[in-house]
């Protein structure tokens, strides 16, 4: 990557995380890796689906279209710096982590993802800048295109609003219940 280029990307997640995070920064190197590794650039039409709620789903939407709301970002929270990155219609996609065998090099870096001492970010940031992909693995992982489905929109008999029925839900609810009103219902018991 040219330095005009980071430089620019670091811009933009700064503005959108609101201040230069090493967990935003790290999300950089990651996504312009998966990318490259997919042969796509970062504005196509691609999936991302981002382990941690920390940071790094910021940096996905700084720098690319994927968005909650579009449904071209997903948070599987599993607690893990990772993302998988996959072009659209495509079953083959890439899962880009930080692999914490090649921190060895980066003492600062290991601390403050192993949370070891606190780390200021200062202290993190231009050791992240000099590891960039040094410190990042992947391997190719297959994903599932999930079939296009109606969506069906039932009423709560309970708080009378409309809601999205999942496909998981409801099949052996009696009544047809919202989360909301069918968590207050079984919590009383
Ligand atoms: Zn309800």
């Amino acid at each position: 990557m040219k330095k005009t280029e980071i430089d620019e990307q670091i811009q933009k997640v700064e503005k959108h995380h609101g201040y230069l995070s090493s967990g935003a920064l790290l999300g950089i190197p990651m996504i312009n890796y998966a990318c490259d590794l997919l042969g796509c650039e970062l504005e196509d039409d691609i999936f991302v689906t981002v382990e941690t709620t920390n940071c790094l789903p910021d940096a996905i939407e700084a720098l690319t279209r994927c968005r909650i709301g579009n449904k071209r970002l997903t948070i599987r929270d599993v607690g893990k710096f990772a993302i998988s990155v996959s072009k659209k219609w495509d079953e083959k996609g890439i899962r880009v982590f930080i692999d914490v065998k090649k921190l060895k090099n980066y003492p600062i870096i290991y601390e403050w993802y192993m949370n070891i001492r606190k780390v200021p970010h200062e202290e993190v940031l231009p050791e992240i800048m000099r590891a960039w992909r040094d410190i990042l693995s992947y391997r190719e992982i297959t994903i599932e295109i999930p079939p296009k489905e109606k969506k069906i929109i039932e009423i709560c008999e309970m708080c009378g609003e409309p809601y999205t029925l999942e496909k998981e839900d409801n099949k052996e609810k009696e009544k047809n219940l919202c989360a909301d009103c069918l968590d207050r219902t079984s919590s009383n018991h």
